[in-house]
């Protein structure tokens, strides 16, 4: 039986309706028919991020989107300030140091959220920074940090707040100009529904401003040249066809569900899965703040973590994730993001039950899955 079912926080489940929409002959992109489908796209992206402003479409994974808000926004020599709390706060120092932009990282243990306070004294402490860079949702850990306070600092001292919202936008309220986030940034393979290959970026009116002044280099991923093709319904360089298609197919399930509900369904499946795995006797890595994208649960002593995830997948054809770096073999990972369902969580708790038992972990089946029975039709 080869039938198989995934819970990986990206790529996750992709909708038949956006399959198909990909399959379609494709059209040509310098083309009335392709402008008016990507005219409508870049409309409806203003509604999943919550802005008024454009929303770019790259044709790139997310990590494109984050090297364009470094290259864009920052010249080699100034100083930035990096929340670093997972492998994703990494992937910002890390492009910012590629650049020579001179990041203060705020280390952050792996698995707890930010404490605003650290970030409003380390503004203090380094008044010559010019941006804030974090995830509204860290993958890597599965924790959410305080994003509306943090949003508050950096306009408080007045520098540019960039957020990856890859694994947030689409998953819980982070409502760009309400908050008056500078940068937000996001991906296709996370609650877009999509394949991976689009990255999207949104930047507000200030931060438009330093794109200007801005002295990293920059070639594909110049905004400046997107912003102008983008403003027509065009691109700079041919764009990825097929994946629009399936955005336009993707944005009519999200603009259907409605965000409310979007984030009502998130909480409650991430609310089910935490419920679930400590009614299992399981600790969850992100206790405090966790994201409602993905759950991450720490693997009991005694049981090889790496044999969690190669079982689910190998025997039973379900995926799940691993830990990454410092956490690899130490949690695994339950996604609910984007084309989940409640049904879709009794089953993958259900599974995760069965093979910890066949690990040798100590458990009553079904003590997981009738928590979540409980929490999501009560
Ligand atoms: C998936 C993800 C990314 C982007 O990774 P890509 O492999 O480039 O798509 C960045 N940040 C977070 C928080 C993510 O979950």
């Amino acid at each position: 039986m080869e039938k198989t079912y995934l819970f990986a926080p990206g790529p996750t489940p992709i909708p038949p309706e956006v399959l198909l929409a990909m399959a379609r002959p494709i059209i040509h992109h310098r083309t009335p028919q392709f402008q008016k489908l990507f005219r409508g796209v870049l409309e409806d992206l203003k509604y999943v991020f919550q802005t008024q402003q454009p929303v770019l479409v790259l044709a790139s994974s997310g990590t494109g989107a984050m090297e364009a808000a470094v290259s864009n926004l920052l010249s080699p020599g100034e100083e930035v300030i990096t929340i670093r709390g997972g492998k994703f706060g990494e992937r910002w120092a890390e492009i910012c140091e590629v650049y020579g932009v001179r990041s203060v990282n705020i280390d952050v243990e792996w698995g707890k959220a930010v404490d605003p306070q650290v970030v409003e004294d380390t503004l203090k402490d380094h008044p010559q920074a010019k941006a804030v860079f974090w995830q509204a949702s860290e993958t890597s850990t599965g924790v959410k940090h305080p994003n509306q306070e943090l949003a508050q600092i950096c306009q408080k001292y007045g520098v540019l707040s960039v957020v990856d919202g890859i694994t947030a936008i689409g998953v819980f309220d982070v409502p760009m100009d309400a908050w008056g986030l500078d940068v937000v940034v996001s991906g296709s393979q996370k609650a877009f529904m999509l394949p991976p290959g689009l990255a999207f970026i949104a930047l507000s009116e200030k931060a438009w401003a330093r794109v200007e002044e801005a002295k990293c280099p920059r070639y594909y991923f110049d905004l400046r040249k997107e912003l102008k093709s983008q403003s027509k319904a065009d691109t700079a360089y041919t764009p990825a066809v097929s994946m629009i298609m399936g955005l336009r197919a993707s944005l009519d399930i999200i603009k259907r569900e409605g965000l409310e509900n979007i984030f009502a369904r998130h909480a409650l499946l991430s609310k089910a899965t935490r419920e679930a795995m400590k009614a299992l006797g399981l600790e969850l890595l992100a206790s405090e703040s966790p994201s409602e994208a993905v759950t991450a649960v720490k693997v009991p002593p005694g049981v090889d973590g790496g044999a969690i995830t190669k079982t689910l997948r190998d025997k039973y054809g379900v995926t799940i994730a691993g830990g990454q770096s410092q956490l690899k073999g130490k949690i695994f990972r339950i996604s609910h993001m984007g084309y989940v369902s409640k049904a879709d969580m009794l089953l993958v708790i259900g599974m995760v039950e069965v093979v910890l038992k066949e690990l040798g972990y100590p458990l009553e089946l079904g003590k997981g899955v009738s928590k979540a029975q409980e929490i999501l039709f009560p």
